[in-house]
């Protein structure tokens, strides 16, 4: 590893200051959980790593049914599925909440960290892409925002320019009769890379009881994160069913240009987009109907043990 200098801002303009003189010298710190991996075991390097986690809009998590959700870029990924409004109104969000890593990861890593590393198979970056979530980045000339599904644009590249940062994630809020799902194949039981992540979001029609609105995206399938545009407008007047939510399956495998590597060959990856489409979809129809957000009954808490966090051996898989 090489040396770098530690710098820990206190503001947003600290910090783009510090990222704009040193530009692709200079690397944030939010979790560190993929950052200190890749300074230690890829040729990545830094002069100065910026811990971002003590500028207040960045720890920010504010939860409004009528205003949506902010999620700032530090918050790590426990306190999503830790508060319950949260849960209730981004169920897919908090799907992959619990599913990044372990404890002991989801304890340091955030979401905004997930989506600026920008793997092909980021758990949280398809539920961020149905729930619409909006990037609020910060730089040298002001302020943007960029929809989260624009934000990704090759492996590890994303939209930020030398001195932007991330400041935090703006999610609309939650629409009535409305449910989402994130699912993702792996071949162990935790603690592994997506071979196919999928989320769906569907919002029902209250007089015919079709669906009103989809949005399916997809992981590890294509170089980004992507959204599954055919088979999301595909959905909208469709009836609810299972026969639809076979054909939506088969048109997000248009969206897919799935790799073959150790994972898994190109035609299964294929074949498990069909597979968990249609089981995100249906998942997302159970919770558009009241079904419960928690993505499988809760294991027995062991005793003495509290926190909502300690019924879920594994994350809560
Ligand atoms: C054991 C282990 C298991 C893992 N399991 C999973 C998994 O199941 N699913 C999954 O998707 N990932 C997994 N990961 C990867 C990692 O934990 C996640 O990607 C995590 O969400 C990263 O968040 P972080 O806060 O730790 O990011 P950091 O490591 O702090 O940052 C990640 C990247 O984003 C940049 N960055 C961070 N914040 C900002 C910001 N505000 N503005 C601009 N750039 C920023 C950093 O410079 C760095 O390049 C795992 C990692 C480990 C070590």
């Amino acid at each position: 590893l090489k040396d770098f200098a530690y710098v820990a801002a206190s503001s947003l303009g600290e910090a783009v200051g510090v990222l704009s003189t040193h530009g692709e010298r200079a690397k944030v710190l939010a979790g560190g959980t993929d950052l200190l991996v890749h300074l230690r075991e890829t040729p990545l390097e830094a002069d100065v790593v910026l811990d971002v986690k003590r500028i207040p809009e960045l720890g920010e998590l504010r939860f409004d049914g009528g205003r949506g959700l902010v999620l700032g870029a530090a918050v790590p990924c426990w306190r999503l599925y830790d508060a319950p409004d949260i849960v209730n109104a981004y169920p897919a969000l908090t799907d992959a909440a619990r599913i990044v890593g372990g404890w002991q990861i989801q304890s340091r890593a955030t979401v905004g960290g997930n989506l600026c590393n920008a793997s092909p198979a980021a758990d949280t970056v398809p539920p961020l892409i149905v729930e619409r979530a909006v990037a609020r980045i910060a730089g040298p000339s002001g302020e943007r925002r960029v929809p989260v599904v624009e934000f990704c644009t090759a492996p590890r590249k994303t939209v930020l320019a030398r001195g932007e940062m991330l400041i935090a994630l703006e999610f609309p809020p939650p629409v009535e009769r409305s449910g989402s799902r994130y699912l993702r194949f792996i071949p162990r039981n935790e603690m592994d890379i997506a071979v196919v992540g999928a989320a769906a979001h569907l919002t029902l029609d209250p007089a015919s009881r079709s669906i009103a609105e989809a949005r399916i995206a997809l992981a590890a399938v294509a170089p980004t994160p992507v959204f599954a545009s055919e088979a999301s407008a595909w959905l909208a007047g469709k009836p609810a069913t299972e026969e639809s939510f076979v054909r939506a399956g088969e048109l997000a495998k248009k969206a897919a240009v799935p790799i073959s590597d150790l994972r898994g060959p190109a035609e299964y990856r294929l074949h498990l987009v069909g597979v968990l489409v249609r089981r995100a979809l249906a998942g997302a129809l159970d919770r558009a109907r009241g079904g419960s957000r928690e993505p499988r009954p809760f294991h027995p808490r062991p005793e003495g043990r509290g926190s909502s966090r300690a019924g879920r051996p594994g994350g809560g898989r």
